[in-house]
């Protein structure tokens, strides 16, 4: 009975549009609510921490004295913790999917500083 259920299947699938695309040359349409990746809008982060803390997998890191909010894109499950601890609503989840890549490396962010910009 399995057995006729799988040649069904496989015979249908003969006919079907296949499910997977040549990535990255072609691109399905995002579906709502795809958490793509986390974005952070430097203007408004004051380098407090807090998401570096909240974050699960020790995928952030930020650093006050070089002004830098950094993310390793690997380590991140996407859980929005992150985004809903910042009290700045600095942080985001994106539906874009990050371009595809040959390295593991963080993604830096440099945080402008408010009295420099002042001066
Ligand atoms: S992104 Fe938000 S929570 Fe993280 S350091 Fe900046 S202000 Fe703080
Ligand atoms: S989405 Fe979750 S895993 Fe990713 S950086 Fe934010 S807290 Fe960490």
């Amino acid at each position: 009975m399995t057995s006729f259920k799988l040649g069904g299947m496989t015979f249908g699938s003969l006919f079907k549009k296949p499910e997977t695309c040549q990535y990255p040359a072609e691109k399905k349409e995002a579906p709502v609510g795809l958490r793509g990746h986390i974005v952070i809008d430097e203007d408004k982060c004051i380098l407090c921490g807090i998401c570096q803390k909240a974050c699960p997998c020790d995928a952030i890191n930020v650093d006050r004295k070089g002004r830098i909010w950094a993310i390793y894109s690997f380590h991140c499950i996407l859980c929005d913790s992150c985004v809903r601890a910042c009290p700045r609503q600095a942080l985001s989840t994106s539906p874009d999917l990050k371009s595809v890549t040959t390295g593991k490396f963080e993604s830096v962010s440099f945080i402008p500083d408010p009295k420099v910009d002042k001066a």
